[in-house]
């Protein structure tokens, strides 16, 4: 516990949820990292979850459009219908899902709508299934909306991806609920229609509810195809808690809009929760929103391609470097190289014990900022995000390179 002192005085005890809260492991490596390039050190950052494009022009237009016409005020707490509509027809025509405006919340980024979704979800002492390797922050905000979190792990043997046999062994009578991230930050993983059904089946069986964080769904790579949790039938769409938002696929990651899609019920408490939280989200933004869902798609099919290109670099490079590998993912902008080889190695004169140890020395020693795996339930991987400039990511990989020689 976290002591408060005021001159001299110790202050009375925080609450237990808040001081429990651990600092974003991703956050940290990337203020260090920042921290570095301001001592005018030339460092390369793989650690940010955000596309390095800018936002499109008739998106940034529309936003304008919306200041010069005073749309500054207010809008309804659950998002405007506006909004709301877009979403419908973006979600109907990109994943084949068919909602109404009313079963959609439009909040302040994705990040708050699984927020928004555990709090509507979970009692202190429910439990939350949650594959590893996952995404830093839902360990912590399970913990703080008063859950319990039951991580399952998928090996790189089992392609970072859950069996329904290993979901259906951790259900317990306290199981809430399931979060699934598809495609997955950090492995880049994307789940097949057939492992997507059988995960399904056992969350109807079991009667569970799935947070269902589809964020980087418009960044596939291969050809494949995405299949949306909610679109495999009416048992498994009334327990979804649909995650979606435009940061990534728009590369609107600033402009912090993310939408909810459920049932009109469950939609109905996550509106109510939300309009005594946050009120609602930025005007301005919506309004930006609505033209990136609305308008032209070739922006985000330039970027998917540009990302497809980096990733097929990133995957060659690490996997010809000898004592490091990474599997080649479907989705999302990140790969998650395998250290195991280097644990227990000494490198520019630090002994390497952990994945944190490696990323550290090879931020100080090798120039290259990276995020170490343990914060992610995967401590023998370090994960690259490849939404970089392919300048930066072919000098990241030769220092990467150079590094290991040691
Ligand atoms: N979900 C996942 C899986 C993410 O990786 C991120 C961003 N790192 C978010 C949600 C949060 O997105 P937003 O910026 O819209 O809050």
């Amino acid at each position: 516990m976290q002591e408060i002192t005021f001159g001299g005085i110790v202050l009375k005890e925080l609450a237990q949820t808040a001081s429990g809260v651990q600092v974003s492991s991703t956050m940290a490596m990337d203020t260090l990292a920042k921290q570095m390039k301001a001592d005018g050190i030339d460092v390369i950052g793989f650690g940010a979850g955000e596309p390095d494009f800018n936002t499109p022009d008739h998106i940034k237009a529309a936003a304008e459009k919306a200041i010069a016409d005073n749309v500054t005020r207010y809008t309804p707490a659950s998002g405007t219908v506006a909004l709301k509509e877009a979403v419908c027809r973006r979600m109907g025509e990109d994943c084949g899902l068919d909602y109404r405006p009313s079963q959609v919340v439009v909040t302040s980024g994705a990040k708050h709508c699984v927020y928004i979704a555990l709090r509507t979800l979970v009692d202190p002492g429910d439990q939350v299934i949650l594959p590893a390797p996952f995404w830093v922050s839902y360990l912590e905000l399970i913990k703080m909306a008063g859950g319990v979190p039951v991580v399952v792990t998928a090996g790189e043997d089992a392609g970072f991806k859950i069996t329904a046999e290993q979901l259906a062994a951790a259900i317990t009578p306290k199981t809430k609920a399931l979060i699934l991230n598809n495609p997955c930050n950090p492995t880049g993983m994307v789940y097949s229609r057939e492992e997507l059904s059988a995960i399904a089946r056992v969350c109807v069986e079991k009667d569970i509810y799935v947070v269902s964080d589809e964020i980087y769904y418009g960044l596939l790579y291969d050809g494949v195809e995405f299949t949306s949790l909610a679109s495999l039938g009416e048992g498994i769409k009334e327990r979804t808690i649909l995650v979606n938002g435009v940061s990534k696929s728009y590369a609107m990651t600033g402009w912090r809009i993310g939408y909810l899609l459920a049932s009109e019920g469950i939609a109905k408490v996550m509106a109510n929760y939300l309009s005594h939280s946050t009120g609602s989200p930025s005007s301005v933004s919506q309004a930006a929103a609505v033209a990136a869902l609305t308008g032209p798609q070739d922006c985000v099919e330039e970027m998917r391609a540009a990302f497809e290109q980096r990733r097929n670099y990133i995957v060659e490079r690490v996997n010809a470097i000898e004592g490091v590998s990474c599997l080649k993912p479907e989705g999302a902008f990140y790969i998650m190289m395998n250290v195991e080889k280097q644990l227990g190695r000494a490198i520019g004169g630090e002994k390497i014990g952990s994945s944190d140890d490696f990323a550290a020395a090879l931020l100080r020693h090798g120039l290259v900022a990276t995020v170490p795996g343990s914060g992610m339930g995967a401590p023998n991987f370090v994960r690259w995000s490849y939404a970089v400039g392919m300048d930066n990511i072919q000098r990241g990989m030769d220092r990467l390179e150079e590094f290991l020689k040691g």
